[in-house]
Parts: structure tokens; C-alpha cells; sequence
């Protein structure tokens, strides 16, 4: 039987709470958590007779992410109604935008090994968020919190161009770092503050017509969405392949379990009566704010990338991974503006710090070190006051305690030994310890050399200078 081969279509819908002061239509404050139906007021509560008024920043912080990502900017546009019951949703529609979404037809780029690839972007919109159901608070019964009712979202909707979990992880990386340059939105994942929605499908590779896609629902961090992808692409082609068919329908991925469950048959636009939202003014969005929008624009992730390659002499995908973070890219600058040397700084950032952050849980915004302690430690190493074993030390504890370099270098006694009286001690007790790697080397084997450099290291306890350490040895072998 002849094997098909089969590709993956994915598209995202991505939903990103806006980091207004206020929520979109009354002025109670967006702030994450507090007690409980304390951020809500008549408006965000649909207590009948209130009236909506949309918070300007809404509609320029979503214009402004649109023209970041190349959208066009509708100038006259509405919000509508999308009707649908649920308790989190008290009024039992949600405002949001149908056929006039503030921004279109855009796009951005991402690097992926096989190198740029541009992918689509039909829309943006702007609606409002629901509220939160607690359902292990009380047994047997479910309470609602409408502090997050209200808040402000654009969801940014991509064209079925993703082709792996790999390139839909670095589409969200790429609008992540996006929303957060332009500050439009916190992006804290563990707050729900960027979800998405995975709609995916296969289709035998040569294919030109897309098939039938699935939907998952409200996927709130980067790996869940690939596992989630994963998951559903070799169902369907477990389905295809023997001889069923994939039903539209929409999912929720479990991600404990690894499995997607049937929420509902798919669901149409006219299932939802969308109707022009009567409580609200038209939008309408002149030409001269969107040239005082494109004016706050900061430098992109994208142009920043281009200028750590050029500017300072980074790889692709080292400048890459700084420019994803803010927080990192910052850090990174303020240690070249000082004189650091880019190259180690990328080394140390992308080596042992990220992976301190990692194993600790934590951000790029959570590194406290000071750029010029940063720079100082650079120093101490291309100086040779410290060997890089040493560094690694060093780098640990400035992490941890955010001390300068020269003093956890005193309090723990590392500046590297480069007192030949002292080297030579420790170089004549290796040799004499070690006469089989001796006999080794005389024999030719020259990687005999890195194992006694490597054994007097140990002896000094990381301190001494390698380089001395090995020329010292070498010299003592060859006259031997
Ligand atoms: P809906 O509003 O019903 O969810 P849309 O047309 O807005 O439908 O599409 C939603 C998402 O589904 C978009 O991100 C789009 O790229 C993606 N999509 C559409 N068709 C397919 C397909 N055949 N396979 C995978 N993704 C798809
Ligand atoms: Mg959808
Ligand atoms: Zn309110």
C-alpha cells in the first residue's frame, strides 16, 4: 500500500487582554485577582438601563498592534453583539467585532531552521472578556467572579499558514514579544492574559485544498498549544487513514491527560445573531491618529533583530532569542553600552543565566543583576583574575544575591592562581600521580596533556590558569 504523507494546517485565533488602567466600557480597573466581584460595577455587570463607553485606549492599543504587524487600519468601523448564554457572561452577549474588525489583512515574520517564512494575519479585532466560574470553592455548587467581565482583548486571528507545532510556537513567541514591545499588553500567560485557540486540520502532502479543521479552545500556554496540535493532527490522520472522516467540530484540549474531548458540534456565525452593537457610537479612526499611533511605535523585535546581527556581530538565532524578551534585549544593550563584549554577554545571557531562569521558574525581568556588575565579571575573566570555571561560580551567586564580582570573588577566595611558585607545586604532584598518562603522552597521545591540565585544575580547586597550567605541564613532559 502506498504511505501518504501528511502535512499539518494550523491557524491561531489569539487572544490578548489589553493592559488599560480601566476595562473597556466603565472604569473599573483591569488589575489581576483581587476579592472576589470587587472590580465590577452596573456596566460590566449588564445590570439593565447601564450604557456602555468605549475607553479610547482600547481602540489605539489595537490599532497599534495592527500597524506593528501590517495590517490595514479600518477607519469606519462598529462593534457588534455576539449573543450567547453562559454564566460567566452576564449580560448574555459580548461585545466584540464581526464584519468591521479595526484592523486587516496583515502579517508578520518568523525564522525557522529552514529561514523566513511570513505568515498572515486576516484580523484583529477588540471585544470584551467574561468572567471566571469557581467551581471547587463550595461542593456541589459553582460561584462566579465578574472581576475579569469587561476587561479589554483584541484577538489577533492568523491565515492557515502554520505547517508544524514548531513554527505556530514561534508565530505566539514573535506576537508576544510584539505585544509587549509595544506595551499593549502584560502577556502573563499564568494570568490568562494570552490564550489561543488552535484550529487545525491535515491534508496529504501535494494537496492544494484545505480540509476539514477542528478547534480547541482557550489554550493558555505555548507548550500546551503544541502538544495540543500534535495530539490532533495524528488523530485525524488516524481518522483518514482508516477511512473515516474528520467532523468540524470544536474541542477541549485536557492537557494533564494529553487528549482532546468534544465540546460542541461547531458553532456558525448566525448561531451567535450577531447584530451592530446599538448602545455605541460608530468607530471612526482619522488618518491623523493613525500617523500619531505609527509615531509610538518603538524599534521592533523584528529591526532589532537585524541590528544585533549587523551591530553586534550575534548569529541569527542568538539575536533572535534576546529579541523575543524585552526584558532581556534591555539587559543585553545596557552591557553593550558599557563596553561588554556582545559575543559573551549573548554566551552567558542564552548559557547559565537562562538556564538559572528556567530551573527557578522565572523571567528575563527577573534577572537582578546590574549591567555593570555584568560588564565587571566579563572583565574579571578576559583579564584572567578568574578562570571561567570560576565564572560559573561567580555567575551563580551573582544571580542568586545580585553581590558585585569583585566581592563574592574575595569572600569565596577565586581569583585564579597565576603564581607560577604555586602552579609548579601542583604541577609536579599531578605528574608524579599520574605516570600512566605520562607514558601516554611520550607515546603520542596528546589528549593525555587535557587530562593532567584537567586532573591540576582539580588539584587547585578550579583556581588556577589553565593556559599556564598547560604550558607548564607541556614544558615539564617535553624535557622529560
Ligand atoms: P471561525 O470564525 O468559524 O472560527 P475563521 O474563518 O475565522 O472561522 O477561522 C478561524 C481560524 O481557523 C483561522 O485562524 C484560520 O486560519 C483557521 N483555519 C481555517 N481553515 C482552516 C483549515 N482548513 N485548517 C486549519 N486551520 C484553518
Ligand atoms: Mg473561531
Ligand atoms: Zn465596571
Amino acid at each position: 500500500m502506498n504511505q501518504i504523507k501528511y502535512e499539518t494546517v494550523i491557524g491561531l485565533e489569539v487572544h490578548s487582554e489589553l493592559s488599560t488602567k480601566t476595562k473597556a466600557f466603565c472604569s473599573c480597573t483591569t488589575e489581576f485577582g483581587g476579592e472576589v466581584n470587587t472590580h465590577c460595577c452596573p456596566v460590566c455587570t449588564g445590570m439593565p438601563g447601564t450604557l456602555p463607553v468605549l475607553n479610547k485606549k482600547v481602540v489605539e492599543y489595537a490599532i497599534k498592534m495592527g500597524l506593528a504587524t501590517n495590517c490595514a487600519i479600518t477607519k469606519s468601523g462598529k462593534q457588534d453583539r455576539k449573543n450567547y448564554f453562559y454564566p460567566d457572561l452576564p449580560k448574555a452577549y459580548q461585545i466584540s467585532q464581526f464584519d468591521l474588525p479595526l484592523c486587516t489583512q496583515g502579517h508578520v515574520i518568523i525564522h525557522t531552521p529552514e529561514g523566513k517564512k511570513r505568515i498572515g494575519i486576516t484580523r484583529i479585532h477588540i471585544e470584551e472578556d467574561a468572567g471566571k466560574l469557581l467551581h471547587d470553592v463550595l461542593p456541589e455548587k459553582s460561584l462566579v467572579d465578574y472581576n475579569r467581565c469587561g476587561v479589554p482583548l483584541i484577538e489577533i486571528v492568523s491565515e492557515p499558514d502554520l505547517r508544524s507545532a514548531d513554527e505556530a510556537k514561534l508565530f505566539l513567541e514573535e506576537l508576544k514579544s510584539i505585544l509587549e514591545c509595544l506595551e499593549v499588553s502584560d502577556c502573563k500567560m499564568q494570568e490568562g492574559s494570552l490564550r489561543c485557540d488552535v484550529n487545525v486540520s491535515v491534508r496529504p502532502v501535494g494537496q492544494v485544498e484545505f480540509n476539514t479543521r477542528t478547534e480547541m479552545k482557550n489554550i493558555n500556554s505555548f507548550s500546551a498549544a503544541c502538544r495540543a496540535i500534535e495530539y490532533e493532527a495524528q488523530r485525524q490522520i488516524r481518522i483518514r487513514e482508516e477511512g473515516g472522516t474528520v467532523v468540524q467540530q470544536t474541542l477541549r484540549w485536557n492537557d494533564e491527560k494529553g487528549e482532546s474531548v468534544t465540546m460542541r458540534s461547531k458553532e456558525e456565525a448566525h448561531d451567535y445573531r450577531y447584530f451592530p452593537e446599538p448602545d455605541l457610537v460608530p468607530i471612526v479612526v482619522s488618518d491623523e491618529q493613525i500617523k500619531a499611533i505609527r509615531n509610538t511605535i518603538p524599534e521592533l523585535p523584528s529591526a532589532k533583530r537585524e541590528r544585533y546581527m549587523s551591530d553586534y556581530g550575534l548569529g541569527e538565532y542568538e539575536a533572535g532569542l534576546i529579541c523575543l524578551s524585552k526584558d532581556m534585549s534591555r539587559f543585553f544593550e545596557g552591557c553593550a553600552a558599557l563596553g561588554a563584549n556582545p559575543k559573551s554577554v549573548s554566551n552567558w545571557l542564552l548559557g547559565d543565566i537562562s538556564r538559572m531562569l528556567n530551573e527557578k521558574n522565572l523571567q528575563a525581568g527577573d534577572i537582578h543583576i546590574k549591567p555593570e556588575d555584568m560588564a565587571a565579571f566579563l572583565k574579571l575573566i578576559e583579564s584572567g583574575v578568574i578562570s571561567n570555571t570560576a565564572g560559573k561560580k561567580v555567575m551563580e551567586e551573582m544571580f542568586e544575591t545580585g553581590k558585585t564580582p569583585q566581592v563574592i570573588v574575595k569572600e569565596q577566595g577565586l581569583e585564579q592562581v597565576s603564581d607560577t611558585s604555586v602552579l609548579d607545586g601542583i604541577v609536579k604532584e599531578v605528574i608524579a600521580a599520574n605516570p600512566k598518562s605520562v607514558e601516554d603522552y611520550k607515546r603520542g597521545k596528546t589528549n593525555a596533556l587535557g587530562y593532567l591540565v584537567g586532573q591540576a585544575m582539580r588539584a587547585s580547586k578550579g583556581k588556577a590558569n589553565p593556559q599556564m597550567l598547560g604550558g607548564m605541564i607541556q614544558e615539564i613532559l617535553s624535557g622529560m
